[in-house]
């Protein structure tokens, strides 16, 4: 048995959150660990994938034997997914802020300590990488993304496998009461254009390995 498959394959994981700057000191984040998407790099590389992770700010460390390229931005965020390809394989697993701050101030901003004021800050769309990137001219053989759904997990997700050119869709389920964001645990249905696979509640490494495996089927 081949116990390395992917190898010769080149592979872009991108994961956790993305911080987009209000001024120097603050941003507007989200609660993505990074764990997931992490995983799954790790799997990739255990697979003899040559990995390169694309990662926003996580309290994770620097997974061994791939390139990590640390960004804050949605922007940055594309630019280092640009600059590494082309890819044979992407999974897109960041949480990407779908919206920026539009003009970010290079000083902090300072309220008025005698008459504190509401202020307005502008907030853009972001580019959608993944979509971006699954429609581009070098389009990697296998894209993959998530869903994080609060309704209608698995419908969301088989419009998202269309609109965004995925090969496979992820979707788990966030509703108030699930543990999925930090949590070491996963329930997720993997979602191709013609089938729904719902697994049962694991490791988030062994969705990886879930999900790698199926990854690795496709692109033989
Ligand atoms: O549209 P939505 O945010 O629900 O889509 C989630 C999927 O799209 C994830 O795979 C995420 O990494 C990716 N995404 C992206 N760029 C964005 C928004 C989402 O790559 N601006």
């Amino acid at each position: 048995m081949n116990n390395l498959p992917l190898l010769g394959k080149k592979a872009i994981v991108t994961s956790g959150p993305t911080y987009e700057p209000i001024d120097p000191v603050r941003f507007i984040g989200n609660r993505s660990s990074g764990k997931q998407g992490h995983a799954i790099a790790v799997e990739l590389k255990n697979k003899g994938a040559d990995v390169t992770l694309v990662t926003g700010p996580t309290g994770l460390n620097d997974p061994e034997g791939m390139k990590v390229i640390h960004i804050q931005s949605a922007k940055e965020m594309l630019n280092a997914c640009e600059e590494a390809f082309p890819a044979d394989i992407l999974v897109c697993a960041a949480a990407v802020s779908d919206w920026g701050v539009d003009n970010p101030a290079h000083h902090k901003i300072k309220k008025d300590v005698d008459n504190p004021e509401a202020i307005t800050i502008t907030l853009t769309p972001n580019p959608d990488i993944l979509k971006m990137l699954a429609h581009s001219d070098n389009r990697p053989k296998i894209v993959v993304g998530f869903a994080a759904e609060t309704d209608d997990v698995i419908e969301n997700a088989k419009l998202k496998l269309q609109r965004k050119g995925c090969d496979f869709i992820v979707a788990n389920d966030v509703a108030e009461g699930t543990n999925t964001f930090g949590g070491d645990n996963n329930t997720v249905h993997i979602v191709d254009k013609d089938s729904v696979q719902s697994l049962s509640e694991m490791s988030k490494a062994d969705v990886a390995k879930d999900l790698v495996q199926r990854i690795i089927e496709r692109s033989s």
